[in-house]
């Protein structure tokens, strides 16, 4: 099914900035450009829904490919650096550069991923969030709220070490103490032909932070908090994140109280099965590995890339705000040959609103999340009454046959948002 295209009127759209009706947002808000048909989608929203009504101080630091490459990327790590100082920053889909990157951009270097800088700078835990549209139905029927993923994303096997043996011989795991104390020697197993080996590992500090991010981000969208471990069989290892875990739950036993938050540990199995069989409505706190398969899983089960949210949080509670999807590149070529494009905004729309709702609460001013919250029903009421791009056309329940242009959709949403604030 293709569809036709929706024709909507754009001639009233952008309204003259009139600068004595915006609200005020108080403090800055970083944000960082990025790249692609992204970059674009990101221009319109700031021009049609973000400067006509708000007056903000925008820092902006622009994550473009050429200007990564032009500053020896320095601009990304100066634009974490600005999150740590301001507290918020909303993020635009960015290139990490692959060789045919470095090729096409004649990159002096294939620079980190700019996601992978800002995280670790921030010591941060990515959660993603998907958004809900009544005729955008999920795949999995129960869900209802949305399922937040929460993925601890530093060692276990991500940074392992393998060994394939292809003779008989004995495994062992040693630990040589720094301060030349005894070495602890541990067998793994005696191996009467090949096989194959693998050591990892995870740091206390590393879990306690990624607790520490669950803690506030649940707090923060007041969700119950779950996580899920295979403590039955690793008693050691997957035990020792359990028991981490649960010591920072209690450290934040009162306020997790007053916010009417739940914990609940569990089996990562029994985890897996409940939440299929729930309606949503948590925080889902995951170790790596799980955390990289279900977020996959739920991201599909929720129907679209372009739903799908994502925010950065410290554990000293800085929030880093972005879609979850790439720089849709397709697209991008296509509307560079000049063929109209129909992408989905509705994620880096949610990045805006996501940091200005929590801007809004660190500065105390309910006009700024009202605005916030103005602007996400605007755009749930436009799909919801039939307006959407090619994407959700597509899996729209009942089924609609035009669909909207990149543009077109944004400037929808601007006529409607004109007329409620
Ligand atoms: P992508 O940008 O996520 O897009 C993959 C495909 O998913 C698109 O071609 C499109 O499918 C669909 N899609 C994704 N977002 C959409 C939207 N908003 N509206 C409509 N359709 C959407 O992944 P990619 O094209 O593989 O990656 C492009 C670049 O993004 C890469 O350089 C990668 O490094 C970067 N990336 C950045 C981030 C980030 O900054 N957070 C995350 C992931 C990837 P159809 O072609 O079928 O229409
Ligand atoms: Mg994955």
């Amino acid at each position: 099914m293709t569809g036709e295209r929706l024709k909507i009127s754009t001639n009233t759209i952008v309204r003259e900035a009139c600068v004595a009706d915006r609200i005020t947002v108080k403090n800055p808000i970083v944000e960082m450009d990025g790249d692609e048909m992204t970059r674009i989608i990101w221009q319109f929203i700031k021009d049609k829904l973000i400067s006509p009504f708000l007056d903000i101080d925008l820092k902006y630091f622009d994550l473009g490919m050429r200007h990564r490459d032009e500053t020896d990327d320095r601009v990304t790590t100066e634009a974490a650096i600005a999150i740590k100082e301001y507290g918020v920053g909303v993020k635009c889909a960015t290139i990490t550069p692959n060789a045919s990157r470095v090729k096409e951009y004649n990159l002096a270097q294939q620079w980190k991923s700019p996601n992978a800088t800002i995280r670790s700078i921030l010591d941060g835990t990515v959660f993603r969030k998907p958004i809900i549209i009544k005729n955008i139905p999920p795949g999995v029927r129960s869900w209802k709220k949305p399922i937040i993923i929460g993925r601890h994303a530093y060692g276990d096997i991500y940074k392992s070490t393998e060994i394939v043996v292809d003779e008989p011989g004995t495994a062992e795991l040693v630990f040589s103490p720094s301060a030349g104390s005894e070495k602890r020697i541990m067998h793994v197993h005696d191996f009467t032909g090949p096989g194959v080996i693998m050591g990892m590992h995870n740091t206390e500090s590393s879990i306690r932070s990624f607790a520490k991010a669950c803690i506030n981000n649940a707090l923060s969208e007041k969700m119950d908090i779950w996580f899920g471990a295979k403590d039955t069989i690793s008693k050691q290892y997957h035990g020792f994140f359990r028991d981490v875990f649960a010591e920072e739950i209690d450290k934040s036993k009162d306020a997790l109280q007053n916010a009417g938050i739940q914990y609940r540990y569990m089996l990562i199995d029994d985890a897996v099965a409940q939440v299929m069989k729930s309606d949503g409505g948590m925080l889902w706190a995951c170790m790596n590995y799980d955390g990289d398969v279900m977020s996959d899983m739920i991201a599909s089960g929720f129907g679209s890339l372009g739903l799908m949210t994502s925010v950065l949080v410290s554990p000293d509670g800085k929030f880093e705000f972005e879609a979850a999807h790439g720089t849709v590149m397709r697209h991008y070529y296509a509307h560079l040959k000049g063929e109209a494009t129909s992408t989905n905004s509705i994620a880096s729309i949610f990045a805006w609103t996501g940091a200005l709702s929590k801007r809004g609460e660190l500065d105390n001013t309910p006009d700024v999340v009202k605005f916030a919250q103005a602007v996400e029903r605007v755009v749930i009421e436009t799909v919801e009454q039939g307006t959407m791009t090619k994407d959700l056309m597509l899996i729209a329940e009942p089924t609609v046959s035009t669909y909207a242009l990149t543009e077109e959709f944004i400037d929808a949403v601007a006529g409607r948002l004109e007329k409620v604030v």
